[in-house]
């Protein structure tokens, strides 16, 4: 296994992610909720970080970057700099940098913020969506758009079913209850309800998940499916405006 992938618990409900490239010894923070939880991942492994990967401004992304920076090259949206900790390698949609020999694409999901980034990695077969693409749900929209959302989640799902999908929170049980009164009757969902019910109650996280799973049971992904149109009254109408009747349901959820 060329990068190895760790899942670091941060705040209540928050998750990190370490990258660990074993040939060069280069490790990979995305998000830096608090600076603790990852000092103590990396000095149990002996890793040193080297790079710090910024998905958006929100303070339970960034708030560990001052501490956790010297040493490491921080980089997020060119953008939305103006809101970031200061940028070493400030990046844009659609371009691509290199992590220790591996490619890393940086790919705009706007919707819960503008200048939302994701982090595509194909050697780890992973992408990095924080308050995107979530394990059964999405971002709350506070600044962009459902159109806006539902373009992103769009160009997260073109990626291949086997991408594991290493979002930002833990909030799968209670985005399985919602879930479950879009599409009753799913049993994909229904059994990936009970087996994240299962998970929570022994503490285990349910991040990441895959896309494969995220394609058979988020409605949020689900939004252009004519079952799922047809499960809240919404049949023929435009993807988008799915989308957005589910994301307006689930706010009122
Ligand atoms: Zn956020
Ligand atoms: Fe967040």
């Amino acid at each position: 296994m060329p990068l190895e992938i760790v899942t670091v618990p941060c705040l209540s409900d928050n998750y990190a992610f370490l990258i660990h490239d074993n040939a060069s010894g280069a490790t990979a923070l995305v998000d830096a909720p608090e600076a603790a939880p990852i000092e103590a991942e990396l000095s149990n492994r002996r890793w040193r970080l080297t790079h710090i990967l910024i998905t958006h401004h929100h303070g339970d992304h960034v708030a560990g970057v001052k501490t956790l920076r010297p040493g490491a090259t921080v980089i997020g949206n060119a953008a939305d700099a103006s809101r970031l900790p200061p940028l070493d390698r400030p990046v844009s949609d659609g371009e691509v940098f290199d992590f220790a020999g591996h490619d890393v694409h940086v790919m705009d999901v706007s919707g819960h913020t503008i200048g939302h980034l994701a982090f595509h990695i194909p050697d780890a077969t992973a992408i990095f969506t924080a308050d995107s693409l979530m394990a059964l749900g999405c971002g709350r929209l506070f600044e962009g758009t459902a159109g806006q959302m539902w373009e992103s989640l769009s160009k997260i799902a073109a990626l291949g079913d086997e991408t594991i999908v290493c979002s930002g929170h833990e909030y799968t049980a209670s985005n399985a209850r919602f879930a479950l009164t879009i599409e009753p009757d799913n049993p994909a969902l229904q059994a990936r309800a009970e087996a994240t019910n299962a998970a929570v109650e022994t503490g285990r996280p349910t991040v990441p998940s895959t896309l494969a799973e995220e394609k058979a049971t988020n409605p949020f992904l689900r939004a252009g499916l004519s079952e799922v149109k047809a499960a809240i009254g919404m049949d023929g109408r435009a993807d988008a405006e799915v989308f957005a009747e589910i994301r307006r349901r689930k706010d009122a959820f």
